[in-house]
């Protein structure tokens, strides 16, 4: 999510007071919503573009607010990011989702590997790899099984710390994605220094991909044909017709995720949906 999203939640009221009263709120909501385990991940497939094969899934948070409904992840990830709470949400996370794995791996439904997205923050905690490694290990889900997604804005903070967490997690077996790729500050150079395995198009270049001027059509394709000269699978994010996955699986695009494919379902129903995938 972008910087300033945070404010979304807060532009309901009027006044100054108001807003930094309903942040204040929702910080304390976003507590107590910890404490009692109401939040919830849900599971959006990421399947072959050549096969329709499932080649993995992304865990998406969701928080069933029980006056407010269901609020984006876009409305609190950022606020938990500022206040802190994104720490231990993000090992709630973490957890959550390995958990999931390994239930779906003892059906024999599993993709072969689930996707996690790290904050930022999360990223730049020097305990990050011990959490993941713990994890794995009281949960009992092979390294491999797991993909963390971050966004290029983790190259804001110091490189050569960001490149020795990346090793440390690729040398426990785990693959690394980047997240929303194209609409950060990504350098060329990150890419080439980076020890990542997936670039993910972010959405925002899917989403136009058939208009007529065809300027997104050529970015994706570009970035495409970036990924593959690189040796990354490339992943298209937000696909939502027939024709987008055309145009991707034409290009050399290796795997699609958007509602074409699913929706991110609650854990049943994907559950549902991996036994159904699942049959002969
Ligand atoms: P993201 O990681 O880029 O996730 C992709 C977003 O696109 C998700 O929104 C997903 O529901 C949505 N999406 C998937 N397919 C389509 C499609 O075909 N069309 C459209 N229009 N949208 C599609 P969501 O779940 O609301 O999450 C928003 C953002 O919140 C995520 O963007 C990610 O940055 C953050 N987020 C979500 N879950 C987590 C989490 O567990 N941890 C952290 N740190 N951030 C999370
Ligand atoms: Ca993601
Ligand atoms: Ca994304
Ligand atoms: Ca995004």
């Amino acid at each position: 999510a972008k910087r300033g999203d945070e404010r979304r939640y807060a532009t309901y009221l009027p006044s100054m007071e108001e807003q930094s009263l309903a942040v204040l709120n929702m910080e304390n909501d976003l507590r107590l919503a910890l404490a009692a385990g109401a939040f919830e991940l849900h599971f959006q497939p990421k399947v072959s573009a050549e096969t329709g094969d499932v080649m993995g899934a992304e865990a998406l948070i969701r928080w069933p607010h029980p006056e407010r409904g269901m609020i984006s992840p876009m409305d609190f990830i950022p606020l938990a990011e500022e206040s802190g709470l994104i720490m231990p949400l993000g090992r709630w996370i973490l957890r959550d989702a390995c958990r999931r794995m390994v239930a779906w791996r003892a059906q024999g439904i599993a993709p072969p590997s689930l996707s996690v997205n790290v904050s930022p923050r999360q990223f730049a905690d020097p305990s990050l790899t011990e959490t993941i490694e713990r994890t794995l290990e009281e949960t009992g889900l092979p390294p491999e099984c797991l993909d963390i997604e971050i966004t290029e804005s983790v190259t804001s903070g110091d490189v050569e710390r960001v490149i020795s967490t990346m090793a440390a997690l690729k040398a426990m077996g785990i693959t690394l994605s980047v997240d929303d790729f194209g609409t950060g500050y990504s350098s060329l150079n990150y890419l080439k220094r980076f020890p990542i395995d997936t670039l993910k198009i972010d959405q925002s270049f899917v989403r136009d991909l058939m208009d007529t001027k065809g300027k997104d059509a050529a970015i994706c394709a570009t970035v495409v044909a970036l990924g593959n000269n690189l040796g990354f699978t490339v992943v298209a994010e937000g696909v939502e017709t027939a024709d987008q996955a055309r145009f991707l699986y034409e290009k050399g695009c290796h795997m699609l995720q958007g509602y074409w494919i699913s929706r991110p379902l609650p854990a049943a129903a994907f559950t549902a949906w991996l036994a159904e995938m699942s049959e002969p």
